[in-house]
């Protein structure tokens, strides 16, 4: 019944995501040389496309030849994209190509202002298919049953609209961490297939299944993070809950599904999508589907780091594979002298889990120049914390005081967890 009211809907909705389902999973079995083909040739007809209509992309191309680019490395040539031209240029970007149908999408903005732009049909499908494509490598279909973590407070008109949406896609979603309402959603995993969502709201949930000794899901095939780092030290506690680790797809409403981890624990480059660069540690996406919106060469604002082009995973995808998203590209942390990017803190926590084998569930807080205010969500010993101490001082010397707080409460913004959140305006 379900698979029906599925495959309805997205006859409506979405026409075209059949045959992109179709070809993603032909093209699933390709080369590396045949994918890297495939972009090259996606990626000159993005160029084009942009250069002949959007007014935005006209002008800052004005004195490049796209014909020059002659090579995918080649497209260094062509000049990168910030969140803040984006946003600025949200009118100039949209391209004056019609299209049979398009659809609204919001970015969350949950770091900075929220970005509403058109995508066409084809690509919103693509990307769907994409996303169908990773469940199927956990055997899992979109219309089965799965629970669902988002944020919480919607109006009461959104939360009709979501009880609707809910019904026909077969899934649950938990509306608060308050005991009876996790344990209403915990009971309804029971018959779940998957659960996906915001991975610290897993993580959260994984906690209270152990703790209070609940009743375990079954049947659960795939528990898929999004939206937010997956740290390491979550994956035991989920483990345990679940039986299954957290898999992560990666992705962002601009710039679309980026990666999505197969069975074997490599997150796979969505490589008929997008296209990635690595630039000092940082993901540049370029879109090869999205034409009523070109991004091109879009600085995103995480660290990631890529696997070596020659590294095989025995899944038999030949897809390239994003090693390690590190985190986002966060504020800068103020020193009384110096500045220092925020991904020392990851820096600081990957050498503690690396030297004292333990994973750390942490948020820093910066209010003040020169300060710091490190929660640690786990009860640490105090010998574990004069060892973290240690290991700060030696990323920021004498330039910053700290103090660390353990057993601390993490603090969200709209439900997303952020490891650093600064009050410092620059
Ligand atoms: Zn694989």
């Amino acid at each position: 019944m379900h698979k029906l009211i599925y495959h309805l809907g997205q006859y409506f909705r979405n026409p075209t995501l059949k045959k992109s389902y179709r070809f993603l999973k032909t093209t699933e079995n390709w080369s590396l040389e045949q994918l890297e083909d495939y972009q090259f040739k996606k990626l000159k007809e993005t160029l084009i496309l942009a250069k002949e209509n959007s007014t935005y992309y006209k002008s800052k191309y004005t004195n490049i030849n796209i014909h020059d680019i002659k090579t995918l490395d080649e497209l260094s040539k062509i000049p990168i994209l910030t969140k803040e031209e984006l946003i600025e240029n949200v009118n100039e970007i949209h391209t004056n190509l019609k299209f049979h149908k398009q659809f609204l999408a919001t970015t969350s903005g949950t770091s900075g202002q929220s970005l509403k732009f058109y995508r066409n049909e084809e690509a919103d499908s693509f990307n769907r298919a994409a996303i169908q494509r990773g469940y199927s490598w956990h055997d899992v279909n979109p219309w089965d049953r799965n629970g669902y973590f988002w944020g919480f407070s919607f109006s009461f008109s959104s939360k009709i609209k979501n009880r609707i949406l809910d019904k026909l896609q077969n899934r649950f979603r938990i509306f608060s961490f308050e005991e009876k309402s996790l344990k209403n959603f915990i009971k309804k995993t029971k018959n779940a297939i998957y659960v996906q969502g915001y991975s610290s709201m897993i993580y959260q949930t994984a906690v209270l299944i152990n703790k209070l000794n609940l009743e375990k899901p079954k049947n659960i095939k795939l528990v898929k993070g999004t939206s937010e780092k997956i740290f390491d030290s979550y994956q035991e506690e989920i483990k345990k809950a679940f039986g299954l680790k957290m898999v992560s797809e990666y992705g962002a409403t601009e710039a679309g599904i980026i990666g999505f981890e197969c069975d074997n624990g490599n997150i796979h480059i969505n490589m008929e999508g997008v296209y990635v660069e690595e630039i000092n540690n940082e993901i540049f996406v370029t879109n090869l589907q999205l034409k009523s919106f070109p991004i091109i060469r879009y600085k995103l604002g995480d660290y990631i780091s890529l696997a070596p082009r020659n590294e095989e995973c025995t899944c038999g995808k030949k897809h390239l594979i994003i090693k390690e998203i590190t985190g986002r590209v966060g504020e800068n942390i103020y020193g009384k002298q110096n500045l220092y990017p925020s991904l020392y803190l990851y820096y600081i926590f990957k050498n503690i889990s690396k030297k004292e084998n333990i994973n750390l569930n942490y948020q820093v807080l910066q209010e003040e120049k020169g300060k710091l205010v490190f929660l640690i969500q786990n009860q640490i010993e105090e010998d574990l914390q004069k060892k973290l101490g240690e290991e700060i001082n030696q990323h920021f010397k004498d330039d910053i005081d700290f103090v660390i707080h353990t057993k601390a409460e993490l603090k969200k913004s709209k439900g997303k967890l952020k490891n650093f959140i600064s009050t410092i305006n620059e």
